[in-house]
C-alpha cells in the first residue's frame, strides 16, 4: 500500500482542488484544514509528501515544516500566498523541498510533486551527465570541457549537487563568498549570466540553470 499525500490547507476549495489533481494523477490523499490537527496526524501517520500551506489556524506551516524535518524524511512543498514570504522562508533554511506561491497552477504543483518523488524514490538516476573537476575548476559534458572561475564553479556545484532544489540569491551568496563580502543580488545574477554563457558551450541541450522568478535559482 502506498502512502498518501498529505494536504494541509485551511482554504477548503484550494485543498479540494489539490486533492482532485493529486487523485487524478493516481495519488491517494488526506486533507487537513487545521495546523494542530495536521501535527497530530503527522505524529501518528506517514505521508509520501506533504503539501503545506504557510498560514493556518492552530500551528502555522512554518512550525509544522520544522517538526517534519526533525522527525522524518518526508518531503515538504511549502505553499504561500506571498512571494516575499517565500524569500524569507528560503533565508531561514527551513529545509522544504520546494516552494509554491498562490495563486498556483495545480498542474504545476503536481509536476513538482512528481519531480520530488522521482528524485527521492529513484536516487540511482541522479546522473546529470556533467563531470565536475573541483581541483581544476572545470566542468565537462560529452567530449567538451569548460574552465570556470572559482565563483562560477562553486555556484554551479551548489546547484548541480541538489537538482531541483531552489536556492535564494542570499543563500548562494553566503555559500560562495565565505568572507562576508558585501555583494548585491545583481552580483549573483551577473555570475549566473556568465556561467550560463560558458555552460552553453558544452552543448548539453537545455540550459540546466533555471531562474525561479523573484526567488532564486535551481539546477534541472
Ligand atoms: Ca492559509
Amino acid at each position: 500500500m502506498t502512502l498518501p499525500i498529505l494536504i494541509v490547507e485551511d482554504e477548503v476549495k484550494i485543498a479540494e482542488l489539490l486533492r482532485d489533481y493529486c487523485e487524478q494523477a493516481g495519488y491517494s490523499t488526506v486533507m487537513i484544514h487545521d495546523g494542530n490537527e495536521a501535527l497530530a496526524w503527522i505524529d501518528t501517520h506517514q505521508a509520501r509528501i506533504v503539501l503545506l500551506d504557510l498560514m493556518l489556524p492552530g500551528t502555522d506551516g512554518f512550525s509544522i515544516c520544522r517538526h517534519i524535518q526533525k522527525t522524518s524524511e518526508t518531503p515538504v512543498i511549502m505553499i504561500s500566498a506571498r512571494v516575499e514570504e517565500i524569500d524569507r522562508l528560503l533565508g531561514l533554511e527551513l529545509g522544504a523541498d520546494d516552494y509554491v506561491c498562490k495563486p498556483f497552477s495545480p498542474r504545476e504543483v503536481i509536476a513538482r510533486v512528481k519531480t520530488i518523488l522521482r528524485r527521492i524514490e529513484n536516487p540511482g538516476r541522479q546522473d546529470t551527465g556533467f563531470r565536475l573537476d573541483t581541483g581544476a575548476l572545470r566542468v565537462g559534458y560529452g567530449d567538451k570541457v569548460i574552465d570556470l572561475t572559482s565563483v562560477e564553479f562553486n555556484l554551479f556545484k551548489t546547484l548541480h549537487d541538489n537538482p531541483g532544489r531552489i536556492y535564494s540569491r542570499d543563500h548562494l551568496m553566503s555559500m560562495i563568498y565565505r568572507d562576508n563580502r558585501i555583494v548585491t543580488d545583481r552580483t549573483i545574477d551577473s555570475h549566473v549570466k556568465k556561467l550560463r554563457r560558458k555552460l552553453s558551450e558544452l552543448g548539453s541541450g537545455d540550459d540546466p540553470v533555471h531562474s525561479v522568478y523573484g526567488v532564486g535559482y535551481k539546477f534541472e
